[in-house]
């Protein structure tokens, strides 16, 4: 639950895929981050997800969600459960308030999917198509509010788990460099990579050595395996219009 007077670098509204994956981005980038969900990611859905590269046999999507999740952990990101319910202007930032509390952040990732009800007392351009509300943007990610941006389908992007992590590591790294125009790349490079070239290292990229390497590449097989030691349990969530006796039994 965040606690009141809390301040943020970044609070991320919505903990699905463009949110989770922009986490891991501001999150790299040293930005003091939070991301503020409530209830489940839309991929959580899916049956089985067949077109997220990297997984040539596909990935079950609660745990795709799952090891984003524990991705934001690792890299030093906060995560809580609490509904958003509005966000005010405050200063040169913003005050959020959730069902938990209130929190106040000096950028706001707004990746909620829909209904952005929460962002009605700013002037954020908004444009409804059918039941759904999407958030305007410019090409990088950011609102006509200053430190604010919006990231995945909110964005009206195409609605493919991909495309809602691929925007939502484009608009985080909009805003790191919004916010620290001196950060180049989160890159991880082999030792002398720059360095052999007489070039420093740039803020943001870490040279490592070959025994760095080594225990990195074994502490991540070790970690997947223990991912993948047995398929999951938990079965796709039903669509919400669906009624327990409707017979859906995935
Ligand atoms: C049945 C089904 C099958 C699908 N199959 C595929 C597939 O095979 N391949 C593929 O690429 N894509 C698939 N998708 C699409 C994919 O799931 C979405 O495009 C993707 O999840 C969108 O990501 P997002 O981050 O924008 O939204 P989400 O992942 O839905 O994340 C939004 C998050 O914000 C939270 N939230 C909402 N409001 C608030 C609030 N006020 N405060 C705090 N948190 C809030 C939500 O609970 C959710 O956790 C499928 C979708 C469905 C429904």
């Amino acid at each position: 639950m965040p606690e009141a007077s809390q301040h943020r670098d970044v609070v991320i509204v919505g903990g699905g895929v463009a949110g989770l994956s922009a986490a891991i981005f501001t999150a790299r980038a040293e930005l003091d981050t939070l991301v503020i969900n409530h209830g489940a990611s839309i991929v959580k859905r899916n049956a089985h997800l067949e077109n997220y590269p990297g997984f040539p046999a596909g990935v079950n999507p609660r745990l795709l969600i799952d090891m984003m999740a524990d991705q934001v952990d690792r890299n030093g990101g906060d995560r809580r459960d609490a509904k958003v319910e509005a966000i005010e202007a405050e200063g040169d930032g913003f005050r959020i308030e959730t069902s938990e509390g209130t929190v106040s952040a000096g950028n706001v990732i707004a990746a909620t999917k829909s209904s952005p009800a929460y962002l009605e007392d700013l002037d954020v351009d908004l444009r409804d198509s059918g039941s759904k509300t999407y958030v305007a943007i410019d090409d990088d990610g950011r609102t006509a509010v200053d430190g604010l941006y919006a990231a995945g389908r909110l964005a009206e992007e195409y609605h493919q788990t991909i495309v809602s992590a691929g925007h939502g590591a484009k608009v985080a790294i909009t805003l790191v460099e919004d916010v620290d125009p001196a950060f180049y790349h989160d890159w991880v490079a082999p030792e002398g990579y720059f360095t052999l070239r007489d070039r420093e290292v740039p803020k943001g990229c870490e040279e490592i050595p070959k025994e760095e390497r080594n225990r990195r590449e074994h502490e991540s097989v070790q970690v997947m395996q223990e991912y993948f030691a047995k398929p999951r349990d938990a079965p796709p969530d039903k669509h919400p219009s669906l009624e327990d006796e409707d017979g859906f039994d995935p």
